[in-house]
């Protein structure tokens, strides 16, 4: 028997360790499953090469708790330590860890987010026990060691009564750590931290039923028995290679990974490299809808197995940060701030071959199956899209197989976006003008009045869509976007209907007196157009440039509100259609009281199909018209 004082600087560091990691006292449970993993697969490795010469066996990992003691006892069947070992390594190493961690991280740890997950090791067991012992037998053929410290300095070492193979660490759990010793607890931090790790991990035993003999009577009970609880599962799917796993592999892995999600993945990634850095992993793209922020955070990431963060800013591509699934790198500097590892060339190096590799993939997928494709586009849009408003190198990629949906289910790509509206949908100025909706219910009249032209309408409904037409018109520049309700689309018009006005231009002169006394609102334009005269008498358009702006605004990003545009002014051209019969009605009516009543109802059935009409004008407009119909 021998007792000791650890060298330390400080009387009684303990309570430090206690104190700095106070949020993140759970994680003692990982940091020493986590040794004794590392314990169990270094004996692998040493019988593998046959350095030593001891049956392998199927080794686990056991977790006992003892609530009337309030112990726990962690017991592995790794390598052991001999009576060397544990002054060398847990009297020495390990307490220096513990010291230099405490010592780098006084200042921040709270702040640095990342920080706290690892290096603290065998230490952190103070966190919660108020004692601990390690019993322990080296695989050497030595005696088994029993150390034990109570948080002071001061240790207490004599040789051990264990038989057989490896190490038991016993937590006498703190009064104000006994949360720690309800299995519900217990089973929450294994299936956060452990799930994966590779060696199996029993916690408890659980009832199986067995398969009932032939025999027995259909009412007799099934025959049962106990088993060990193995609470993880030590061969997950992207440990595996690509060609190993079948489709079934990567939806049950998918279940594994999010019990509660019902939905299927549409599809997924495997990652596999292991030059210049190691990573393994597997993503999946499951259906997104457009709401960008309640869909983050479902990746997470491990190292060597154990379960480190689900928090990838930074590792993982912003826009990627959608996806759910897994990465697993040793390569990944975990103790640092996340600034920094954001500015960290490995780190930049694996963002990058994440986004390469979906890029690929979905390249892959379009060109291997481009029906299967469309159907999916709505599902994975927000993604490309934000990928392309953000990353040049994804854009590339991803204009080649980036859709653009028209509203009656068509697709194209940009190439043949412009192919097909090459030699209809130019505007007054020979360029390329893509007529689009952002809502197709509420723009219904004038994709109609679009489609009544022979143009296409595309779909394109995505927050951040008019970011993308924004970067999509420069970096092209041969086309330019408008929605189905703005300005351009006169000028198409235009283009076609060079009508003759059936009215003077001594009548358009009175026309547009008429208008003006009744229109006060400053906010509309009044045009004089000779359309066709089955096009709608009155319509609302709006200048794509200012709409589009103030939807950028709203929808963040730069765009308007980085060029201070704050508040812009509503601005809308009323465009009447002098061909059209009401029109000639209004102009022809002797009556001002009549005329006023013509001019409000036609106005407001224009503002009703802009969906511009609300609140008390909407409810006198409904009144107006019931005492009209009467
Ligand atoms: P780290 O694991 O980062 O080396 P720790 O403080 O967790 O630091 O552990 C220090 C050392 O103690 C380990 O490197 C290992 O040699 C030894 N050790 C800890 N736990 C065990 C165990 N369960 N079995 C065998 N050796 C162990």
């Amino acid at each position: 028997m021998a007792t000791g004082k650890i060298n330390v600087s400080v009387d009684n560091i303990f309570p430090l360790i206690k104190k700095f990691l106070y949020s993140d006292h759970e994680i003692f449970l990982r940091e020493l499953i986590s040794n004794a993993t590392d314990a169990t697969l270094k004996l692998r490795h040493l019988t593998s090469i046959g350095e030593a010469k001891v049956e392998y066996g199927n080794p686990m990992i056991e977790i006992k708790v003892d609530k009337e003691g309030k112990k726990i006892h962690l017991i592995d069947q790794g390598i052991g330590m001999t009576e060397e070992e544990v002054k060398k390594y847990i009297n020495e190493v390990a307490f220096s860890g513990a010291e230099e961690f405490l010592n780098k991280y006084e200042d921040g740890a709270k702040d640095t987010g990342i920080i706290g997950h690892f290096g603290l090791g065998f230490y952190s067991a103070f966190m919660v026990a108020s004692k601990v012992e390690i019993i322990t037998k080296s695989y050497k053929d030595e005696p088994a060691v029993h150390w034990s410290c109570d948080g002071s300095p001061k240790f207490n070492l004599k040789k051990g009564k264990k038989e057989d193979r490896g190490t038991e660490i016993v937590l006498h759990i703190a009064e104000d750590s006994t949360e720690f010793l309800e299995d519900s607890r217990l089973n929450e931090l294994l299936s956060k931290y452990n799930k994966f790790m590779p060696i199996p991990i029993k916690f408890g035993t659980k009832t199986e039923t067995l398969p009932k003999p032939e025999d027995t009577k259909e009412e007799d009970p099934a025959p049962t028995q106990e088993v060990d609880n193995i609470i993880n599962n030590p061969n997950p799917a992207w440990t595996k290679q690509p060609a190993d796993l079948k489709d079934e592999d990567y939806s049950g892995f998918y279940r594994e990974l999010y019990p509660m999600q019902f939905e299927e993945p549409l599809f997924n990634i495997h990652l596999n490299v292991d030059y210049p850095f190691n990573l393994t992993g597997i993503l999946y793209f499951p259906k997104l809808t457009n709401d960008l922020s309640i869909q983050k955070d479902r990746i997470q990431l491990y190292q060597n197995q154990v379960f480190v963060t689900d928090n990838v800013e930074g590792i993982v591509p912003e826009f990627l940060t959608m996806l759910r699934g897994v990465i697993d790198s040793p390569d990944i500097p975990l103790n640092v701030s996340r600034s920094y590892l954001q500015a960290d060339g490995a780190v930049k190096k694996i963002a990058s071959y994440i986004s390469r590799k979906v890029a690929d993939k979905l390249n892959s997928l379009f060109k291997n199956n481009r029906e299967d494709f469309e159907k999916k586009w709505n599902d994975i849009k927000i993604v490309i899209e934000y990928g392309m408003l953000s990353e040049d190198k994804f854009f590339e990629k991803a204009d080649k197989f980036a859709l653009y949906p028209t509203v009656d289910g068509n697709y194209y790509t940009f190439e043949e976006l412009q192919e097909k509206i090459k030699d209809s949908q130019t505007d007054k100025d020979e360029k390329l003008v893509a007529l689009y909706t952002t809502d197709a219910e509420a723009q219904h009249s004038y994709i109609e009045a679009a489609k009544a032209k022979g143009y296409e309408v595309l779909l394109m409904d995505s927050p951040i869509i008019a970011h993308l037409m924004q970067k999509l018109e420069t970096s092209k520049e041969k086309l330019s976007f408008a929605r189905v309700d703005a300005d351009h689309l006169d000028n198409l018009i235009k283009k076609e209907d060079t009508q003759i006005s059936k009215l003077s231009d001594e009548e358009k002169e009175k026309l547009k007196t008429n208008l003006e006394e009744v229109i006060e609102d400053k906010t509309y334009t009044i045009q004089l157009e000779a359309m066709d005269s089955d096009a709608s008498p009155f319509i609302i358009t709006e200048p794509e440039f200012m709409r589009r702006m103030k939807d950028m605004q709203r929808t963040g990003g730069g765009g308007g509100a980085m060029f201070g545009m704050g508040g812009m002014p509503d601005m809308y051209n009323l465009i009447v259609n002098t061909n059209h019969e009401l029109v000639g009605e209004i102009l022809n009516t002797k009556t001002t009281k009549k005329r006023e009543r013509l001019i409000n109802q036609s106005i407001d059935l224009a503002r009703l199909s802009k969906g511009l009409l609300k609140g008390e004008e909407l409810t006198n407009f409904i009144k107006r018209s019931y005492e009209m119909v009467k």
